[in-house]
């Protein structure tokens, strides 16, 4: 519905209490915008957007997107998912519940509201992939009934649901595969390894590289990533995606872990343990189509992203992280 007396947009965003979710939505708040953030805080945390209480032009709502959602937006971002196997995999059951029926409430939402809609989708549809680097029109190589299948599978059926809504409904969307990403406001406990590094080595633990530590991934800088999101949503409504979104810097898992201890000082030890199931071996994102159809690429190297991470860690650590930029 048409607003008499605003003229700024109102923008969706679900997941805006997370780590991804919170840096769209101080980004969409300094761009001039009225945000409404949709989370259920089950990985999400108010502290990721306690600054923006006394704001006039952001809204939190609680709620899960596994149920229907009546309101009146102009944009839709759908980040709302447990990204880290830790949480994905704690209530697997409601982590497939969340990617597709979330995904349809949403998409029911943009279709009545006829307002475009974008997905963050991941690099986990290519599972571990047989092509590399990895690129759009690769189907990929995934285990339909492991551990981290609820993950993998919902993102993928979301991406089918994104699809069949706009080829059946002429649905204006945009789906956005993003790959590894770090920053500030990550859960210290969500188990991935930039945390996991950077909380060990703050704490003087060992580091615990899984498997031998040769296995790869690309690492992106939150605000880089942010910006590709945004890019994506503004581009000319022919452009559906999916397209990589990512840092194609391909790193060793013991190149991070040793980048890690150079950068606090630490005198952490190295551990190995096993390797989880169906870990990737490698991944990094092939970007070319980002570049050609969003003039996007990230700016951020891994060595300058990490500084404001490790920054955010010790604040946390000591109790006095604050989201405020
Ligand atoms: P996050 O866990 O910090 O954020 C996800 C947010 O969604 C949380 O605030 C959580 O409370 C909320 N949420 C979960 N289930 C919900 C539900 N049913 N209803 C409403 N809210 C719900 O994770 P993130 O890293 O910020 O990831 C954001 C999005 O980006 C996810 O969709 C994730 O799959 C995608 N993604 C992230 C990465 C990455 O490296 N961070 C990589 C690929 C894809
Ligand atoms: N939906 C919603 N908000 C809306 C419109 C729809 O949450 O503003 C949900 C509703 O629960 C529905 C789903 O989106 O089940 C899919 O909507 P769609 O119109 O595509 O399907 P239908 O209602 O015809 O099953
Ligand atoms: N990893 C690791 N030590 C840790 C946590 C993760 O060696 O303490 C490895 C993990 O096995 C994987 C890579 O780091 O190969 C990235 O893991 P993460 O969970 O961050 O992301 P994803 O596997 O989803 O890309």
């Amino acid at each position: 519905m048409p607003r008499i007396y605003d003229s700024r947009k109102r923008v969706l965003v679900t997941g805006g209490a997370g780590f991804l979710g919170s840096h769209l939505v101080d980004r969409l708040l300094r761009d001039g915008h009225e945000v409404l953030c949709v989370d259920n805080l089950f990985t999400g945390t108010k502290r990721n957007i306690e600054h923006l209480h006394a704001d006039p032009h952001f809204e939190f709502v609680r709620h899960d997107i596994t149920f229907p959602l009546y309101i009146e937006v102009d944009e839709i971002y759908n980040l709302a998912c447990p990204a880290s196997p830790i949480h994905y995999q704690y209530d697997p059951v409601q982590t497939t519940k969340t990617s597709v029926h979330g995904a349809i409430n949403m998409l029911g939402l943009a279709k009545r509201l006829r307002c475009r809609i974008l997905q963050a989708s991941t690099s986990e549809v290519y599972g571990d992939p047989a092509v590399h680097p990895q690129t759009e029109d690769y189907w990929g190589h995934v285990n339909p009934i492991g551990p981290r299948s609820c993950y993998d599978e919902g993102k993928r059926c979301a991406e089918t649901l994104f699809f069949d809504y706009h080829r059946q409904l002429g649905l204006e969307i945009k789906v956005a595969r993003i790959f590894n990403t770090y920053g500030p406001r990550m859960h210290p406990a969500d188990g991935r390894v930039v945390s996991n590094f950077i909380t060990q080595a703050l704490k003087g633990e060992p580091i615990t590289l899984y498997g031998d530590g040769t296995q790869t991934r690309s690492f992106c800088y939150v605000d880089d990533m942010v910006d590709g999101l945004i890019k994506l949503m503004n581009s000319p409504a022919e452009f559906t995606g999916p397209v990589n979104l990512g840092n194609p810097a391909e790193f060793t898992m013991r190149e991070l872990a040793e980048l890690v201890r150079t950068q606090t000082n630490s005198s952490s030890s190295f551990v190995m343990l096993p390797l989880p199931q169906d870990d990737p071996k490698q991944r990094q994102p092939d970007i070319t189509l980002a570049r050609e159809k969003l003039g996007w690429a990230p700016t951020t190297a891994l060595s300058e992203g990490l500084k404001p991470t490790i920054a955010y860690f010790r604040q946390h650590m000591a109790g006095t992280a604050s989201a405020k930029k």
